[in-house]
């Protein structure tokens, strides 16, 4: 397949150079060659997250740090869990697994939830923790993450955990600002990496809450990793292909500016939805409240243009699980330009009736 017509929402495509880069010779993961590697992609990866604090990278899919967060971050309390898509229902589910109390706040799927109502329902409970979805994937709904991070932050005591896979690198985040206290993203998404590493910030409230939590596991245990990553190092071993993969890719992401990446991103989710207003196709998230990195389009007969879109050379994503048979995604995330998605829309034009 040509690039630029792999639309998936993750995982997205990627970059000859950064898949080339994976062929590099292994190293140690104790010696100094790795300590270099980690020092060069924590200074890139900072600037992604707009954080000074350390970023965790994990061997482990995006999934992993959703653990992490729950297992680290809920204790002695309640934990409110924010659902308006499949993914943040995961988050839900990740939290029951994990023996904790769970409050599910579900609104509609394609909707978003009221940062006011949130403020609300904090005052009412002894919620310790609010989950979060920034961009649900089966969805396109983008949630305003700075007014639900300022309800949040007027109860000391509650943690605000956000899942921003599809938004970290593709959407306007501000981790330090907005005063997150846990925020994760994997690496096949919007940073348009392979599979298998996961990037997590934790504040300080954060980590202080985590060393509170005795049988908070290993794995994801959140002050050893950032214990280790203090020296550049991790507790197990790394990917380091992946590692390799990550040094090339933050230098393209910084080459065309982190700034200009969120408005690329932008840009797409902005020509998405101009091309469905003109063809009369409903996007399932409303308008003020779509994601920048994935589309989701509300249409008749799904799988004939998903298999339509392959039959000619492109891949867009199917409906996720209870949406699978009235809507398809467009994953316009990570290296993909606004013109490739104009061609891609413009094939898809063909296959409406
Ligand atoms: C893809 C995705 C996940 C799961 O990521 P994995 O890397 O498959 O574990 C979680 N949340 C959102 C919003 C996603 O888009």
């Amino acid at each position: 397949m040509p690039p630029g017509r792999f639309f998936l929402p993750g995982p997205t495509e990627v970059h000859p150079e950064v898949l080339a880069a994976q062929t590099g010779q292994m190293i140690g993961h104790r010696g100094s060659d790795i300590r270099e590697l980690m020092a060069t992609n924590a200074e890139g990866l900072g600037p992604v997250f707009r954080t000074t604090r350390p970023v965790i990278v994990s061997t482990s899919s995006a999934t992993g740090l959703m653990e992490a967060a729950v297992r680290n971050g809920v204790s002695g309390g309640r934990v409110l869990a924010m659902v308006n898509g499949a993914f943040s229902a995961r988050f839900a589910e990740i939290a029951r697994g994990c023996g904790k109390e769970v409050e599910v706040w579900e609104v509609a799927y394609g909707s978003v939830h009221d940062p006011g109502e949130l403020a609300t329902r904090l005052a009412g409970g002894n919620c310790v923790a609010v989950t979060v979805t920034h961009s649900e994937t089966s969805t396109g709904a983008l949630q305003d993450l700075q007014s639900i991070a300022e309800a949040t932050a007027r109860h000391p005591g509650t943690l605000l955990l956000v899942d921003s896979v599809t938004g970290i690198g593709g959407v306007e985040t501000h981790t330090d600002l907005w005063g997150i206290d846990f925020i994760l993203t994997g690496s096949q998404k919007a940073l348009a990496l392979p599979p298998g590493l996961a990037f997590g910030v934790a504040s300080e409230a954060m980590m202080e809450r985590a060393r509170t939590i005795p049988d908070r596991g290993w794995y994801f245990d959140l002050p050893r990793l950032v214990e280790d990553l203090d020296r550049h190092q991790t507790p197990a071993t790394p990917a380091v292909s992946l590692l390799y993969a990550l040094e090339t890719q933050l230098r393209r992401i910084h080459e065309e500016g982190i700034e200009a990446r969120w408005k690329r991103h932008l840009a797409m989710m902005e020509h998405t939805a101009a091309w469905a207003a003109e063809h009369e196709v409903a996007l399932l998230a409303p308008h003020g409240h779509r994601s920048p990195t994935v589309s989701c389009l509300v249409v008749e007969e799904p799988a004939r243009l998903v298999a339509g879109m392959r039959e000619r050379g492109w891949v867009i994503g199917g409906g996720y699980g209870r949406l699978g048979e009235t809507t398809i995604r467009l994953g316009h995330m990570g290296d993909h330009t606004v013109d490739e998605l104009d061609d891609l829309l413009g094939v898809l034009a063909t296959l409406l009736r």
